[in-house]
């Protein structure tokens, strides 16, 4: 039976070395229980025990009692610990992740122990991972594996999702092994991110790093689609919710009340790290005190810093400054009855924190970037009586969907400061609107959520990419197709221009018909049963101007024009052309600002093209322009397309497909065959119906039923459809009844 196989880089045990032998205890973490539901039902887990285990023996106990739990461990040395996990997860990744681009460390040591860790991951998936089976890889500790299984197993199916956040380009460029890291989340199927923000920058990245074609958030990549999409995770708001009634955390909570009496709870939580924003918080509580003195021996700031990556000296220098700063408030502001700043640095055990939770007037979640935050997620679930003010950092993942919070920017000591005035202000009816707003979005995408639609998804993105692989026509094929041509008494030929008649050219006046093309569509043409149709985006005078005098349909513009042979040339009605102004002067800034690229006036749409500029150049003004005219015709009815080295702008209305659809509604036809190359054909190949031959030409990822490599391979099917089957059969036949003898060769039994 397939199964599901879950890789993160801890495993959701915490083991410890008692006496030498190992103890396990399950983990409480979000992800732990999350993934539960995913985890239980014989499927695996694999990662790293989290302590160094050594020996063989010792490695062979311990995989020995995992096992019973269904988790496989991968033992990591001293020496991958430092370089892979402390070296380059997070003195280089997490640094540039998080915006922090100065504390990043490129060494070249760390990337060299980053790559053979990720190798020892894949290793051990190649170990238990069977067909059928799904791989969902966690974060960035782990961005090489989805391409490493990938290349060991092609077809598998794998998932990836990033816990932090994913940064914009401009930072995420600086990495030297950036391209390296790219390929390595593209082995995977579906790369999930908390927030959308962190799935664009993915996608602007992929773009600019890679050069790769998009569209919206599908990447088109090799001969796979690669999505890419926000699942923001929740947390197990059942067990905070059930912990206000346990009788331990009632007597924490009972014992608390009692300690701070009188007074206003602020509540900080965090782990020791420069993304908490941690320094500007004090300063933002010191602000608070000095600006509203009537708040004095009225209001605590219960501030717990959980110790993290103390090795690393940027934690250390951290850790001191808020020693330093909590410690200076405290000296300015105590009072024989009061301390302003109640700071622990330890952990604390989920109960406490449930009563701190439901103890805490205000809570303060204030980091400087966060891929989603649970602190802030916990503190709602825990507020039985939905009261309770939460202020939130606007660049927490979270507050995309705790809107209801107090957003502040992080940066704003003064803002900060008044939204705790405002926090301690607020009244109870405020105070209950907006957190049971919080409550219900907390409690409905929950983490089992988030977990159920991630999987649902990533089989969707599968079945996706089966539908859009296409199967090259092969002789055996090709055979089959003259078959039903030859049986054919009404047949419809939808034949795209460039890049499928014809080559691509850098000059789009060049691409022009030759003598082979016009000899082939004359053999075409001349059989009565055929109706030819040139279906192109090119304008209605240049095709007049190749082809008026053929027996020839001939559709300009996508669709906007159409004649049929003898007839007159007729536009769609109603399109309107307001539009190309503003237009036009965006793409006139991009065209001087790109040297190479032009712009093609139609009658009703604007084309960019950039196919004679340089090509890293033309695809990032591709790009950029796009996500700029998107919003610029959001409201126009009009469709943005990105074709082969052109953008194009025209009315939604006209489309292949459309027009595939009038052609089949006018005629009986007993065999379709369409054929084209660009974005614009896939509109036609899905509007036609299952008997109807779509050929894709130079991608096999296509809503097409077959592909074909280039125009060449296209002129030769046509060429070979009518008549050839039948002379090939007189030819065979005579030529078998000439004894082989008179060819001086010995026939080929
Ligand atoms: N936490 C804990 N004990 C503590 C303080 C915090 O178990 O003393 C937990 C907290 O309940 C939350 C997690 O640590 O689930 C912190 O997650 P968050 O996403 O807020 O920050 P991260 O540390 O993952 O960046």
């Amino acid at each position: 039976m397939s199964k599901i196989i879950i890789v993160s880089n801890r495993l959701p045990v915490k083991v410890r070395n008692e006496g030498g032998q190992s103890i396990f205890t399950p983990s409480e973490g979000g992800l732990a229980t999350g993934l539960a539901s995913v985890h239980s039902d014989g499927n695996l887990w694999i990662g790293w025990p989290g302590t160094e285990v050594e020996g063989e023996q010792q490695q062979k106990l311990v995989t020995d009692q995992l096992s019973k739990h269904n988790l496989v461990p991968v033992f990591l040395s001293k020496q991958e610990i430092t370089q892979y996990y402390e070296g380059f997860s997070n003195e280089v990744l997490w640094p540039v992740f998080h915006y922090m681009t100065p504390y990043a460390k490129y060494d070249s040591v760390y990337w060299q122990y980053y790559q053979r860790v990720n190798a020892k991951f894949r290793d051990a998936i190649l170990q238990i991972a069977q067909p059928g089976d799904r791989i969902w890889i966690h974060d960035y500790q782990l961005l090489l594996l989805p391409k490493l299984v990938r290349s060991a197993i092609p077809g598998v199916t794998i998932g990836f999702f990033q816990h932090i956040p994913f940064p914009s380009y401009e930072l995420f460029r600086q990495i030297p092994w950036r391209s390296e890291l790219l390929h390595g989340m593209l082995g995977a199927d579906l790369v999930g991110f908390h927030t959308y923000d962190d799935a664009r920058h993915f996608l602007s990245s992929v773009t600019r790093i890679l050069q790769l074609q998009t569209s919206s958030n599908i990447i088109h990549y090799n001969e796979r689609t690669v999505v890419s999409e926000s699942f923001p995770m929740g947390i197990d708001s059942n067990k905070f919710m059930s912990l206000v009634n346990d009788r331990d955390v009632i007597n924490e909570r009972q014992h608390l009340e009692e300690s701070y009496k009188g007074q206003k709870i602020v509540l900080s939580i965090d782990r020791l790290d420069y993304s908490k924003g941690i320094l500007q918080r004090l300063q933002a509580f010191d602000s608070f005190i000095q600006n509203n003195p009537e708040y004095k021996e009225k209001v605590t700031l219960y501030m717990i810093v959980v110790p993290s990556r103390d090795s690393v000296p940027q934690y250390k220098e951290l850790r001191d400054e808020v020693d330093k700063l909590a410690g200076n408030i405290n000296a300015r502001y105590r009072t024989n009855n009061w301390t302003p700043v109640n700071y622990f640095y330890r952990s604390f055990p989920i109960e406490t924190l449930s009563a701190l939770y439901q103890l805490a007037d205000v809570c303060l979640v204030t980091p400087m970037r966060d891929g989603m935050n649970l602190v802030c997620k916990e503190y709602v679930a825990s507020r039985e009586k939905d009261n309770g003010v939460l202020i939130l950092s606007e660049m927490a993942g979270a507050s995309k969907e705790l809107t209801d919070a107090i957003i502040v920017n992080p940066n704003n000591i003064t803002q900060m400061s008044e939204a705790l005035l405002e926090a301690l202000h607020m009244p109870e009816e405020e105070q209950q609107r907006r957190m049971t707003q919080m409550r219900e979005l907390v409690s409905k995408y929950n983490v089992s959520h988030w977990a159920k639609i991630f999987m649902e998804r990533l089989d969707e993105v599968k079945r996706m990419q089966e539908s859009l692989q296409t199967k090259y026509i092969s002789p055996r094929i090709q055979q089959l197709i003259k078959n039903k041509y030859s049986r054919g008494h009404k047949r419809l030929f939808l034949l795209d221009y460039d890049g499928t008649l014809v080559g691509f050219n850098t000059n789009i006046n060049r691409a022009v018909p030759d003598k082979e093309l016009y000899h082939l569509l004359d053999d075409l043409t001349k059989d009565e049963k055929n109706h030819v149709v040139i279906i192109s985006g090119r304008k209605h005078e240049t095709l007049e101007e190749w082809f008026g005098t053929l027996k020839l349909d001939l559709i300009g513009e996508h669709g906007v024009w159409q004649k049929t042979y003898r007839g007159e040339w007729e536009e769609v009605k109603g399109l309107q052309t307001e539009w190309k102004k503003e237009v036009m002067t965006m793409l006139n800034t991009y065209t001087e600002r790109t040297p190479g690229s032009f712009i093609e006036e139609k009658s009703y749409s604007l084309v960019w093209h950039y196919r004679k500029t340089d090509k890293e150049l033309g695809e990032m003004r591709a790009t950029e322009l796009m996500n700029n005219l998107r919003y610029m015709i959001a409201d126009k009815g009009l469709s943005l397309l990105a074709g082969n080295k052109v953008v194009e702008i025209k009315p939604t209305e006209a489309n292949k497909g459309k027009t595939a659809v009038h052609y089949l509604r006018k005629h009986h036809y007993d065999f379709v065959m369409a054929i084209g190359d660009d974005v614009t054909d896939e509109d036609m190949f899905k509007a036609l119906k299952d008997e109807a031959i779509t050929i894709k030409v130079n991608s096999n990822t296509s809503a097409a039923k077959y592909y074909l490599r280039d125009f060449k391979e296209v002129r030769e099917l046509l060429k070979n459809l009518p008549a050839k089957m039948l002379i090939t059969k007189v030819f065979d036949k005579f030529i078998n009844l000439i004894p082989t003898s008179m060819f001086g060769i010995k026939k080929n039994k």
